[in-house]
């Protein structure tokens, strides 16, 4: 067998169109895909016991032959039933399956089986209820049924069965194809296992210590392999001296500024002077900028657009969102059409003829600030003359979408904006190929957030004090873990929330928000807040980023123990931005003691890195038979918070091989490997 590791599945004898295309769906095209596409969960099948050694409600293997089968249905429900009995010369179990048709043709008198479940014992019997099964054909389907387990993400279509052998075989016949790209040196340092191994480990651990060492090797190869892309960015970038000359002394920045209703703060003087520093020579910026929720992040972008529109270029500024999209584009209306500068909105949900007309705009050039969603990155946009690259709540893009952006333009400057703050020493090693700026005060005039946490006994006065805050000017943010209800859980929808409030608080004015609705509905909804029509938004955490009422003076968050601390940081940053303190109502059902112990951080701390820490602090170690296994951020092992120590070896380690081994940048294999990396789309994402 022989082959590229990079060849697309369809090269396995099995799968074709159809199949692959089904694959695709969970991101998997080609060998490589697969050998790092991981199990969701293990199910943990190493006790095998004989049937005389069962014990009730332990779970256990057993291997046995049928002795008998019969299948019926029964007529009220219509459900099928399957029953069988086996025997392994220690005695008997009888099994039961409902609802898997078409058993009693697999399963005959004589076949021998293993199961998998866990034993009930009653009336002289010991039964199995649904157990897990295979089928025993050759002597390697006991290894194959037995020991730590994968249970694949599946898709429909494709049955978790399938997958799973799809897995091992693919596996079994192409990790001689993986190559080692890490220098024996780093990996008896860093005691790491061998990149075979590892791939092993993650799919066939033999033990929770071998699926630990599995999953730092591969969280390492990952820090590692973006360490030296980001390292390889930032040497180019410095290299370049071809980007636009921006510079703030043009007559539509002074104009902008000068129209501003507000004083600068100083630091957004401070951050305007770095920004400037590196664009006013020509050198590609390459800049994050983090501050606070309400710091003022947006009149940067601003100014920067308006300067670079004195130098001829045009700028994009990429949100999340329609919403955010929206709210950006309303403030370059106001601020920018003051300096004389045309903005336009690009989103999805657009009629043609207007995008159209918007497309042409921004093709000749005469649109000179877009803003809009990734809409922009979509075919057909094409730029005159692309000079900056804004991306607002940058957490929420991947790697490839900044690329995408990027790529519009010729050595475009980058601004990527967030509020979601990462504490330092992980930034550092995330963002090493930019340079990291910070607004560290707010906006003169800003109330300090008051955040209380109660219960459900307290409903009552916290729906007297939201009539008195409506009456005296304040508007009420409340938000709810999910849009619908699920019988599944105790959460409180959305819509049962809104009918609630409307019946007790209707007067008020009610609206709701979620993800699900139209663009035109949300805005309508939205609209309806900002002028006050309605005095409650009720919503999902749609609401969460970035939006921008002067008003909103309250926050309710319901089941606020669902959500990371960042993340109710981000949440309580909507509101105290106008005239009135704000109030954060973190809104449990029962104060008990666990929930209060991390909300309790939200009590006393109201800066946003001192709580990114806590987070960070707050999330223990990865179990294996945890439900979570996989990396946020886009890594597929990697936690960038959880292997912080990891992240930072891999970063010295990067350094150390670039200055020391050049010749691997020389090695097509390596360069693909790096190619092919960087193509995971990575976010650096704090949600919990
Ligand atoms: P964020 O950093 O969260 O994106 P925004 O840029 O949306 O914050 O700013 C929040 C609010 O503060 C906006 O209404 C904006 O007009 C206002 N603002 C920004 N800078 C100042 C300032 N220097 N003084 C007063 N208000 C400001
Ligand atoms: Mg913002």
């Amino acid at each position: 067998m022989t082959g590229d590791i990079y060849r697309p599945v369809t090269n396995i004898k099995g799968i074709g169109p159809g199949r692959a295309r089904l694959l695709e769906k969970l991101g998997i095209f080609t060998i490589n895909d697969a050998l790092w596409f991981f199990p969701r969960k293990y199910v943990d099948r190493r006790e095998i016991r004989k049937i005389s050694e069962l014990r009730e409600n332990e779970s256990s293997v057993v291997i046995a032959r049928i002795i008998s089968v019969s299948s019926k249905r029964s007529f009220r429900s219509g459900t099928y039933i399957c029953l069988c009995e086996a025997k392994d010369g220690t005695g008997t179990v009888s099994i039961v399956w409902f609802n898997r048709k078409g058993l009693d043709n697999i399963l005959k008198q004589g076949t021998p089986i293993a199961i998998s479940g866990h034993p009930s014992f009653g009336n002289g019997k010991i039964e199995f209820s649904n157990p897990d099964f295979e089928v025993l054909k050759n002597s390697s389907d006991v290894d194959k049924f037995t020991g730590i387990v994968p249970v694949y993400p599946s898709t429909s279509g494709l049955s978790a069965r399938w997958l799973q052998t799809l897995m091992s075989r693919i596996l079994e016949e192409n990790i001689p194809l993986v190559s080692e790209y890490i220098p024996d040196s780093i990996i008896e340092k860093r005691g790491l296992l061998g990149i075979r191994e590892a791939i092993i480990g993650m799919h066939r651990p033999d033990s929770e210590e071998h699926w630990q060492a599995s999953r730092k090797r591969l969280a390492y190869e990952e820090f590692y392999f973006l360490q030296i892309s980001l390292i390889l960015r930032r040497e180019r970038l410095k290299k370049s001296n071809e980007a636009a000359k921006i510079k703030p002394t043009g007559s539509s920045f002074l104009k902008f500024i000068e129209s501003l209703p507000f004083e600068l703060t100083d630091s957004q003087k401070a951050v305007f002077t770095q920004v400037f520093k590196d664009t006013k020579d020509g050198h590609p910026m390459s800049r994050l900028l983090q501050g606070d929720v309400g710091s003022g992040k947006t009149v940067i972008a601003l100014g920067l657009a308006a300067a670079g529109a004195d130098a001829g270029i045009q700028t994009a500024v990429m949100a999340p969102t329609e919403i955010l999209a929206e709210q950006l584009y309303s403030q370059a209306q106001k601020l920018l059409h003051h300096a004389g500068i045309t903005s336009v909105l690009l989103k999805g949900g657009q009629g043609r003829p207007e995008r159209i007309h918007l497309i042409r705009s921004i093709k000749t050039g005469q649109a000179q600030v877009v803003v809009g969603t990734h809409a922009m990155i979509q075919e057909g946009v094409e730029f005159d003359n692309l000079g900056i690259v804004i991306i607002d709540e940058q957490q929420r893009f991947g790697v490839m979408q900044r690329g995408e952006m990027l790529s519009r333009g010729k050595n475009p400057h980058l601004l990527m904006m967030s509020a979601t703050p990462i504490p330092r020493t992980v930034a550092v090693c995330l963002f090493g190929d930019m340079d990291v700026s910070f607004i560290t005060e707010k906006p003169e005039g800003r109330k300090k957030i008051e955040t209380r946490l109660i219960d459900l006994t307290k409903i009552r006065d916290l729906m007297q004090f939201i009539i008195n805050e409506s009456a005296a000017g304040g508007r009420v943010y409340w938000i709810c873990p999910r849009v619908e209800d699920d019988m599944a859980d105790q959460l409180v929808s959305v819509g049962k929330r809104y009918a609630f409030l409307k019946k007790h608080l209707g007067p008020l004015g009610i609206g709701y928000i979620h993800g699900q609705m139209s663009g035109n509905d949300k805005n309508s909804e939205l609209g309806k807040f900002r002028d006050g029509t309605t005095k409650v938004l009720v919503g999902t955490t749609v609401l969460e980023v970035g939006l921008d009422v002067p008003e909103a003076s309250v926050v309710v968050i319901e089941s606020p123990e669902r959500y990371g601390l960042s993340q109710l940081h981000q949440l309580r940053g909507r509101i105290g931005r106008g005239f009135r303190r704000g109030v954060c109502v973190l809104f449990v059902n029962k104060t008990g003691d666990d929930v209060a112990e991390r909300l309790k951080v939200m009590l006393k701390v109201s800066d946003g890195f001192k709580i990114a820490e806590a987070d960070f602090l707050l999330r223990g170690p990865g179990k294996i038979l945890g439900l979570k296994q996989h990396g946020a951020a886009g890594f597929k092992v990697a936690d960038i918070f959880r292997d912080s120590e990891l992240l930072k070896y891999a970063k010295e380690d990067a350094e150390w091989l670039i200055s020391h081994s050049t010749f691997l940048l020389n090695d097509p294999e390596f360069m693909k490997k790096l190619y092919v990396f960087q193509k995971n789309d990575f976010k650096v994402s704090f949600d919990a």
